[in-house]
């Protein structure tokens, strides 16, 4: 199926996702074999597509569970039960918290606890996700005016976000509504989303940075971009994936590809900031690759909105202290 059909005007591509049950492994009859099979085929287009999956018991509680997830955002009072975690961004050369990262945190009074990469990808399946990010950004923006005026907000956006128009206005409108200097803003986007919808992401991006927005590129380095396209993307920062760091005391691979993201971004003209750092050998590590941009739990893991502001105030009466 994946072999393209060359047509005069044009050459088409087209894919395919499949799901299979074994039967009678698996199932018993003609109808359970059939709703396996839908079960399996369902997930391949939600997660791998273009792939075979063969279904699998936990494949069947995980889709339950996930369809339970959708029913309970729908109906979720979002400013209530949606709350804000703030994770900081840390600059080595200056010793200081230069920013936070908002991660939004869902206590559901059904459901307790769902993690954000279960509940951001169904909010953006069943069109929750503009409501969601409103929500979260206009109390993000409200967090960040206590802080410091040179500490940045960066805040993540879903692809589904500047794809809708209205999301992407209502954004805006909510930005300049509160008065917060857009400089100090940064939008995240992944990169796999960004490569997906390069032509809508492109213009929408340059339209943030027209406005003083920055813009990172998130998880970079596991999707697949075309160096000539990355290059046309007028982004500010790589946000490097922590899958990366992961070795990087041991493995010399891992250092040297650390070492040529660095100098992408140094080409690209945009930070690059390494995310997922948790001891503090992997910290000396990188410093020692000159990076100076970092995130993870070494640094500071995600928090109250107190404990953020609590933070940068005994980082300033340390710096003045000292
Ligand atoms: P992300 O944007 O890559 O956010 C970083 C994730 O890595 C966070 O997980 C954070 O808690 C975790 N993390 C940070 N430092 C470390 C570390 O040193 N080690 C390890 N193992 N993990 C670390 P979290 O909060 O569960 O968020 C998961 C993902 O959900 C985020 O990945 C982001 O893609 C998405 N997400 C979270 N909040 C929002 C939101 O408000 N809007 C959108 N669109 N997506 C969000
Ligand atoms: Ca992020
Ligand atoms: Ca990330």
């Amino acid at each position: 199926m994946k072999q393209p059909l060359d047509l005069p005007e044009l050459t088409v591509r087209v894919g395919g996702s499949s799901g299979v049950t074994i039967f009678p492994d698996h199932c018993r009859s003609a109808e359970e074999a059939f709703e396996h099979a839908d079960y399996a085929l369902y997930h391949a287009k939600l997660t791998r597509r273009g792939a075979v999956i063969l279904f699998t018991q936990a494949l069947a509680t995980e889709i339950a569970y996930r369809s339970l997830v959708e029913q309970e955002i729908k109906r979720a009072d979002l400013d209530r039960e949606f709350h804000l975690a703030f994770q900081p961004l840390w600059c080595e050369s200056g010793r200081r918290t230069y920013g936070f990262e908002v991660l939004a945190r869902w206590d559901s009074p059904v459901l307790g606890p769902v993690r954000p990469d279960v509940f951001i990808p169904v909010a953006e399946r069943c069109g929750m996700i503009g409501a969601l990010t409103l929500s979260i950004f206009s109390r993000a923006l409200k967090a960040a005016s206590a802080w410091p005026d040179d500490v940045l907000l960066s805040f993540n956006l879903s692809i589904k976000d500047i794809e809708a128009p209205q999301i992407l206005e209502g954004l805006l409108e909510i930005l300049a509504r509160s008065g917060f200097d857009p400089h100090r803003l940064v939008f995240e986007l992944t990169e796999t989303a960004v490569m997906q919808k390069l032509q809508i992401a492109a213009g929408n991006i340059r339209r943030l940075r027209d406005l003083g927005i920055g813009v990172a590129l998130d998880d970079f380095g596991v999707g697949q971009s075309n160096l000539g396209q990355i290059h046309r993307l007028p982004v500010s920062a790589l946000k490097i994936d922590r899958s990366f760091i992961a070795d990087i005391c041991e493995s010399t691979v891992s250092c040297n590809i650390i070492r040529t993201l660095n100098d992408l971004a140094r080409n690209l003209d945009c930070a690059c900031i390494i995310e997922g750092v948790e001891t503090q050998e992997q910290a000396a590590v990188l410093k020692a690759l000159g990076l100076t941009l970092f995130q993870g739990y070494f640094f500071g893991r995600p928090m109250s909105e107190a404990a953020a502001l609590d933070r940068l105030q005994s980082e300033y009466a340390s710096s003045h202290a000292a």
